[in-house]
């Protein structure tokens, strides 16, 4: 008899989304005609920069021509983009990594949700709450997670994000083996500071922990004093992995490649207490499971650390912390406490009333969706989020709404 994995029943159904959409839906049918914006999307609007798409298709004609054609290459990724994100986004930051540390991949939500496989299952696994909720389904799945009580796993330890912390978790008082980190964070927008992961990377060496670090808004962070790399803190080469990704940076959420760093010299342990390499595990995960991300994608990622590339990957994140300042002055000439929005794409917002109730009087008051923090876990409660992945035209008509509706 074929069984199925019974750690999927445990999955709690994500409502969020389904519910903002079917919300939306009634507003438009009692309310046809009227215009929405949509303000909590995590997507990108605006195209790929320049350089990007002219080395993808320069990489098309490659593909063309029998001479210049590529069929499957590394699984790892192709030397050239290895090298650039070796260079530029940590030699230049004065973090030793090395491109055969480096792992191409097709999206920093696969890799964050597939690096749990290669250790056991009996660890404890420390999750952000609010939270990107792929660390904690991926666990789910693989049977970490224990029974579902009160709104919460039995089994994982949560980092709790309050204002009080400025949004930065705190050390556990647990053990924990798997710590997730994501800063800049989805969904508050935070950032830690150079000390706060300092403390982390401690916690992970005395503990023999790791922690696997999402760094996906990285190119958002505009303040020379935030670390961009978890790589930038002594020791965190031993206990560190890390994920970052083209999506926000460049505009790459359709187009898909992102990366995944695991030195040489991280380590986790055995079953007798034995140290033993991480990065073989993940070569022979990646490898077995994994046959590479296209030539022109690659081409067209490795394009954004051309001079011209850099220019206008700037100019794009500039746009966006743009609409983010926008968002963030309206917002705060309302009267509302906002978190984030500056060195990330995020504004988390305190609503002091129920994140669903201050969804509707959005949506019913001014034809403006955001997302309820409560969706990202019981920490979110009280919260929204709006994002500023939008056009500017709409940036302004929503918050002119707000700012009349909710004045
Ligand atoms: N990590 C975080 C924290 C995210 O918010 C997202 C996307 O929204 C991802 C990873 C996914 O990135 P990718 O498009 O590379 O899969």
């Amino acid at each position: 008899m074929i069984r199925i994995n019974s750690n999927y029943d445990k999955l709690q159904a994500s409502y969020l989304f389904s519910t903002i959409a079917k919300k939306v839906a009634e507003f438009q049918k009692a309310n046809p005609g009227r215009e929405i914006i949509k303000l909590g999307i995590g997507d990108v609007t605006e195209p790929l920069p320049e350089a990007c798409i002219q080395a993808f298709h320069s990489g098309v004609d490659e593909m063309t021509d029998a001479g210049t054609f590529r069929g499957y290459g590394p699984e790892q990724g192709y030397a050239f983009l290895r090298e650039a994100i070796a260079e530029n986004d940590y030699a230049l930051r004065d973090a030793e990594i090395q491109p055969d540390e480096i792992f191409i991949s097709d999206g920093a939500k696969c890799d964050s949700g597939n690096l749990q496989e290669i250790f056991s299952t009996d660890i404890t696994v420390a999750i952000p709450d609010p939270v990107y909720p792929v660390y904690v389904d991926s666990n789910v799945m693989a049977g970490r997670a224990g029974r579902w009580e009160n709104g919460r796993y039995q089994r994982f330890v949560y980092l709790e994000s309050h204002e009080e912390n400025g949004f930065v978790p705190d050390l556990p008082k647990e053990k924990a083996d798997l710590i997730y980190l994501c800063f800049p964070n989805n969904p508050t927008g935070s950032t830690a500071t150079k000390e706060q992961l300092k403390s982390w990377v401690d916690y992970a060496l005395e503990n023999k922990a790791l922690i696997l670090f999402d760094g996906a808004y990285e190119a958002f962070i505009r303040d020379d004093t935030i670390p961009h790399s978890i790589y930038e803190i002594e020791g965190a080469r031993e206990v560190s992995i890390e994920m970052k990704s083209f999506s926000k940076t460049a505009g790459f959420t359709g187009t898909r490649c992102a990366f995944t760093v695991v030195p040489e010299t991280c380590r986790a342990f055995d079953a007798a207490g034995g140290s033993r390499r991480v990065r073989p595990l993940w070569n022979r995960r990646h490898t077995t499971k994994f046959n590479g991300v296209s030539y022109p994608v690659q081409k067209a990622a490795a394009a954004v650390y051309s001079p011209a590339g850099k220019q206008q990957v700037k100019r794009l994140i500039d746009f966006y912390l743009s609409n983010a300042a926008i968002i963030v002055k309206k917002m705060e000439a309302l009267g509302y406490a906002c978190s984030g929005g500056k060195n990330s794409p995020y504004i988390w917002i305190i609503t002091e009333t129920d994140s669903w109730e201050f969804f509707d009087t959005l949506l019913n008051k001014a034809g403006v969706v955001c997302t309820p923090g409560s969706g990202f876990g019981k920490c979110g409660e009280g919260f929204i989020r709006i994002s500023a992945f939008n056009s500017r035209v709409n940036v302004e008509k929503a918050m002119e709404r707000i700012t009349k509706a909710m004045g």
